[in-house]
Parts: C-alpha cells; structure tokens; sequence
C-alpha cells in the first residue's frame, strides 16, 4: 500500500475530520477508520498519527517470540485498504501483525476491519475470508436476496460452477416473485419476464445467457471459468437491478399519495 501517497507538491495538509484525526492523501478512496458512528471524514484519506481505534484493545503475544519487531501504528505498513467480507465497508484496515518480508517468510497479514472489529487474513495478497464478488443490488425480495448473496459468495471463493448454478436459479425466484408458477422449465421462466414486461427483447439474449451457462455447468463435465462465471454474475446482477433496484430507487423519490386525492 502506498498510504503516503505523491507528497511531491506544496499542497497544504487536508484538515482534520471530526474525529480530530488528520488524513493523509491514500490513492483510492476510503472511510474514516474511526468506528461507529462515523465522523464525516470519507474521502481519500487515513489517519496519520492517532490512536489507531483498530490497533487497540489487543493482546500482543510478542514476548520471547523469536525474530519479532515491534512498529509504530503510524508505519507505513500499519494499515491496509480492503473491502471488508464481514461488514461489506470499503475500508482502511489496521495491520495487527505481518510476517518479515525481509526473513523471507511467506507473506501474510492479520488485519481488523475498524468498522466491524472483525477480522481478516492476506495470505500473499489473497484475502481470507473473500469479500463478495459482484455488485450489490438494493431493493431486492428476502428469497432472491439470499441467493443473490450466495451466487457472489460462490464467485468469491472461485466456485465458479456453484455460482451459475445459482444464477440461473434466480430466473425462477425472479419469475415466480413476479407471479408465475413453480416448477417450469427456465427458457418458460424467461418468457414469462419477457411478456410480463419485467424484461424487453433487447434484454433477451443476455438474459438467456444466465439460463445457458447454467445449463452447461449442470449438465457438463468442464467446470466454469471465472470470466464466464463473472460474465453470468454480471448479467444477474444487471437484470436484478432493472427488475428491482430501479423500482425500489424511484419510490425514494415519490410523494405519498395524498390522503385528500389532490395532486
Ligand atoms: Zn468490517
């Protein structure tokens, strides 16, 4: 991470966010790492020189430890951005320890969300727990919600042939949410969207997509890549948003219908 970012101009010193903490510039954007409630500092930024809320509080098993160096929370290595598998915040994580880079260890580092106070581990780069992969879409009915949620869960952890297995199931939570009947085939499913006006032709072949790929990681021995998968997940994601988010968007924006029946 480069959490000092190009110090090369004379630009002064963003000023402190609520919280009192300083930023300093990071290259993409992140939140106050102060937890909950949030000052509102939440632009490019992490904390300088503080009391680093996600380094406190903790037991360090340090002493008689061999090879062991101890830093200050202000090292440039002390905090790691992620998006957060627990709390699903993009956020500017404080290193709790790593190992020596410079012994020729395996790299690995053991970070706390400072939002949610949980936990994670980057075995050379690789996040453990993995964050979701995918968009997050809004407005969405409990059942298509939750599988949804483990279709990007599944591509997070590169089970890419669960994950369209789930995606095409969605075509029948999506249909059935939207009155069909359980139990039919899914080219049905996607022409009863299609002539309920959920979907438009145009939407058609994409839309398909989602039902084909699942085909051929039910019914076929080679398993899915992850472009396809990531591919099918997108489709998903994209015929979720126009069926429910944008929906569910626009009513933030409408009045409620008088009680007196004038507009
Ligand atoms: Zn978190």
């Amino acid at each position: 991470m480069h959490h000092q970012g190009g110090a090369s101009g004379a630009a002064p010193p963003p000023p402190p966010g609520a919280c009192g903490l300083r930023p300093i510039p990071v290259r993409r954007a992140a939140r106050c790492p102060v937890p909950r409630p949030r000052c509102d500092l939440n632009y490019m930024s992490v904390i300088q020189s503080c009391a680093m809320p996600g380094h406190g509080g903790i037991y360090h098993y340090l002493q008689n430890a061999p090879n062991a160096i101890s830093r200050d929370v202000a090292h440039a290595e002390a905090h790691d951005q992620f998006v957060c598998p627990h709390c699903g915040d993009s956020v500017v994580g404080a290193v709790i320890a790593a190992t020596r880079q410079d012994a020729g260890l395996v790299g690995v580092q053991w970070i706390r969300c400072p939002s949610c106070h949980q936990g994670v581990v980057k075995n050379t780069g690789m996040l453990a727990p993995s964050a979701p992969a995918g968009e997050a879409v809004d407005g969405l009915p409990p059942d298509v919600a939750a599988a949804y949620a483990e279709a990007r869960n599944c591509a997070g952890v590169r089970a890419y042939t669960a994950c369209e297995l789930i995606c095409r199931k969605i075509l029948m939570h999506v249909a059935v949410d939207k009155g069909d009947a359980a139990g039919k085939s899914f080219a049905q499913y996607i022409d009863y969207l299609e002539n309920s006006g959920y979907t438009t032709p145009t939407m058609k072949p994409w839309v398909d997509l989602i039902r084909t790929h699942g085909n051929v990681s039910t019914h076929e021995i080679p398993p899915a890549d992850s472009g396809r998968a990531m591919g099918t997940l997108a489709f998903t994601a994209q015929l979720l948003k126009l069926v429910y988010e944008m929906d569910f968007k626009v009513k933030q924006f409408m009045s409620p219908p008088s009680s007196t029946g004038t507009p």
